[in-house]
């Protein structure tokens, strides 16, 4: 089993419906089990040119799952989430009904034709950070360092939003009330 770690976000449609529907899809997967996930998090949207408020804003979330797929083989399975939401892509960092990225996968390096991990854009993004750090107090960028340190270096300009995590996942549930270290369990 690995883990791995998937950021979800959209800016056209009904966006936090979407969301919750990738989430679910993900963890229905043939070898996959969820995890943990996020709450939503809204933000700018952020082409090319830059931020533009003209655009609809996004809503992001991120999963934690553990599978027994490779990394392509889940790539593929999160494009094929992704077609089934009606994404298209015309235009760099355009607008999208659903988008998948695979943040991280275990601690591996892998650069191919198809697939960089960890996402190399993922440690500049607060609205990556943001939520991972909410699914995963104790995320880690591999080769970059603790979410919680990246996220107070780019800042946080995203805003939570007052809706559940995406799935309840039993590890939640099941975890102690307190943690070993004495931390109380309630944030984690
Ligand atoms: P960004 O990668 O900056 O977030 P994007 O998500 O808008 O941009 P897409 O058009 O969705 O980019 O994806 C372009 C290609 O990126 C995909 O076809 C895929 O093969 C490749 N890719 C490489 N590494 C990853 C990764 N870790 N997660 C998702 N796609 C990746
Ligand atoms: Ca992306
Ligand atoms: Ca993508």
């Amino acid at each position: 089993m690995s883990r791995a770690v998937v950021a979800l976000g959209a800016n056209l449609g009904d966006r936090g419906s979407t969301l919750r529907a990738a989430a679910e899809a993900i963890s229905a997967l043939p070898g996959v089990r969820p995890v943990a996930s996020s709450r939503e998090v809204e933000s700018v949207a952020v082409t090319l040119d830059g931020p533009d408020t003209s655009k609809p804003r996004y809503r992001n979330a991120v999963v934690v799952v553990d599978t027994e797929l490779e990394p392509q083989e889940l790539l593929d399975a999160l494009h094929g989430i992704e077609d089934d939401h009606g994404r298209t892509r015309e235009v760099r960092w355009g607008d999208r009904t659903l988008d998948l990225d695979l943040v991280a996968y275990d601690d591996r390096s892998i650069d191919t034709a198809t697939l960089t991990v960890p996402h190399p854009r993922a440690g500049e993004r607060a609205f990556v950070l943001a939520p991972w750090l909410d699914a995963d107090p104790d995320a880690v960028l591999p080769g970059a360092g603790p979410v919680t340190d990246l996220l107070a270096v780019v800042g946080d300009d995203t805003e939570r939003v007052d809706e559940p995590r995406l799935f309840d996942e039993p590890a939640r549930a099941s975890r102690p009330a307190t943690a070993p270290d004495g931390r109380t369990g309630a944030a984690s």
